[in-house]
C-alpha cells in the first residue's frame, strides 16, 4: 500500500500544479500507516464558538460586542486541517444556521482532500447562501492539502510574500474622544479605515486627521442615500489623503453608483455589491473594483478566482475579513500579495482568539511559513 499511497500524492500534486518534493511530513505521511488509503477516509467536525471585541464595534447599520463563528476541523491520515466561519448577525448567518448546514457534510464518501473542486462543489450545491459555513469547509481542506504537501498556500499558488500590502486597522463610528483612543491604540498602522454613514462623517475624519497623517480609507457601509452628497464627500476625502471608498450607497443603487464611479476622484468598491465570483460580471462599469471577503466567496477557491480574474479585468482588489479568530484570517492573507489594499485586522479586535497566525509588522500583512493556511491552535 505504501507504493500505491506514494504514487496517488504524487499525482494528486501534479493535479494541484506543484512540484512535491519529499519532505519529513511527506515522508512521515507516505510511512506513516499501513492502512490501506480506502479504508482512510474523511473526518470533518464543527464547533460553535463566540469572540468577544475589545471595544463595541458599531458600523452604520448596527453596533455589537460578540460575533459567532464556526470552528471547523478535517482530519486525514493523521492530519488536521483549520477553518472557520465569521458570521456576523446582519448577514443572516448564525450558529443554528451553520449547524444546520455542517451537519449535512460528508467528507467521509470522497477518496482525498485532493478532490477539491469535486468536493467544494458538491457542498455549494447542499443548499443555497450559506457563504461563511461553506468557507468554513474550503479553508479546513486548504489547510489540509498544504500541510500535506508540506507548503504555504502563497507559495502553492506561486505568489511573492514579500508583496503583501500594508493592512489597515479599523476605526468604527463613535464619539470624538472615543475615536482619540482608538486612533492611539492604531500606532504602528501605515493606513486606517474610518466606518462612515452615520450623521457625523466630517467629524470622525477631523478628529482623527487631528491626531494623524496617515492615509485613510472609508467605508459607509451603504450609509449614504443620496449620490450628490456622495460626490462631494469624494471630492473633501480626497483632499484629506483618504485612498478609497467601499460602498457608499446602497447596492440596490446601480445607476447612482455608475453615475458615482465615473466622476468619483477616488475609487469606488463594491463590498455589499459583491459577494460571490459570478457578480464579478456586474462589476465594470458600476464599480472600480472589489472587496474580497472569504466568508462572502465560500473560501480560498472562489476568492483566489476572483483575484485572478479581477486583476485581468484591470479591477481594484481590497482583501477584507470579517471579525474573525486568526484562523481565517490567516487564510486570507496568503491572498493578500495579488492585491491593492488589504483589511485585514479582524483578530486584532477581539480578546479571546483561539489561534495564533498571520501577524501584522510595520504596518504590513506578514504572512506564516508554515504549511498549510499557516495557523498553530492555541
Ligand atoms: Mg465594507
Amino acid at each position: 500500500m505504501k507504493n500505491s499511497r506514494r504514487s496517488f500524492l504524487q499525482t494528486a500534486a501534479a493535479a494541484a500544479g506543484v512540484t512535491l518534493i519529499p519532505t519529513d511530513t511527506y515522508s512521515t505521511l507516505v510511512n506513516a500507516t499501513p492502512r490501506a488509503l480506502r479504508d482512510d477516509r474523511m473526518k470533518f467536525t464543527f464547533r460553535p464558538y463566540t469572540i468577544e471585541l475589545k471595544h463595541p464595534f458599531t458600523i452604520s447599520v448596527l453596533s455589537r460586542t460578540t460575533t459567532p463563528v464556526m470552528l471547523t476541523e478535517v482530519e486525514y491520515s493523521g492530519i488536521v486541517g483549520y477553518g472557520e466561519a465569521s458570521m456576523p448577525p446582519y448577514l443572516g448567518e448564525s450558529h443554528e444556521t451553520a449547524t444546520a448546514f455542517l451537519s449535512k457534510v460528508d467528507l467521509s464518501k470522497y477518496e482525498n482532500p485532493f478532490e477539491l473542486e469535486t468536493i467544494l462543489s458538491d457542498i455549494d450545491a447542499l443548499a443555497p447562501g450559506n457563504p461563511a459555513a461553506k468557507a468554513s469547509v474550503d479553508i479546513a481542506l486548504h489547510d489540509l492539502i498544504g500541510k500535506i504537501l508540506n507548503k504555504p498556500w502563497y507559495d502553492i499558488w506561486g505568489f511573492d510574500k514579500k508583496k503583501a500590502p500594508n493592512t489597515t486597522f479599523t476605526i468604527g463610528i463613535d464619539k470624538p474622544d472615543v475615536v482619540r483612543q482608538k486612533v492611539k491604540e492604531a500606532v504602528g498602522f501605515k493606513i486606517l479605515k474610518v466606518k462612515l454613514g452615520r450623521d457625523n462623517d466630517k467629524e470622525m475624519i477631523e478628529t482623527i486627521r487631528s491626531l494623524t497623517d496617515v492615509p485613510l480609507t472609508v467605508d459607509p457601509n451603504q450609509g449614504w442615500k443620496d449620490k450628490n452628497y456622495a460626490l462631494d464627500m469624494a471630492h473633501w476625502l480626497k483632499d484629506r489623503n483618504v485612498k478609497y471608498i467601499e460602498q457608499p450607497l446602497p447596492k440596490e443603487m446601480v445607476d447612482d453608483i455608475a453615475w458615482l464611479t465615473e466622476r468619483s476622484p477616488l475609487p469606488i468598491l463594491a463590498d455589499e455589491g459583491f459577494q460571490r465570483l459570478s457578480d464579478l460580471r456586474k462589476i465594470p462599469g458600476t464599480y472600480n473594483g472589489i472587496v474580497v471577503k472569504l466568508m462572502k466567496s465560500t473560501g480560498l477557491r472562489e476568492a483566489h478566482t476572483m483575484v485572478m480574474l479581477a486583476r485581468a479585468l484591470d479591477l481594484k482588489i481590497m482583501l477584507g475579513c470579517m471579525v474573525e479568530t486568526s484562523c481565517a484570517v490567516t487564510a486570507a492573507s496568503h491572498l493578500s500579495p495579488m492585491v491593492n489594499w488589504a483589511d485585514l485586522d479582524g483578530n486584532l479586535l477581539i480578546t479571546n482568539d483561539v489561534f495564533d497566525g498571520m501577524k501584522v509588522i510595520d504596518g504590513k500583512v506578514t504572512i506564516p511559513d508554515r504549511p498549510g493556511i499557516g495557523v498553530i491552535k492555541l
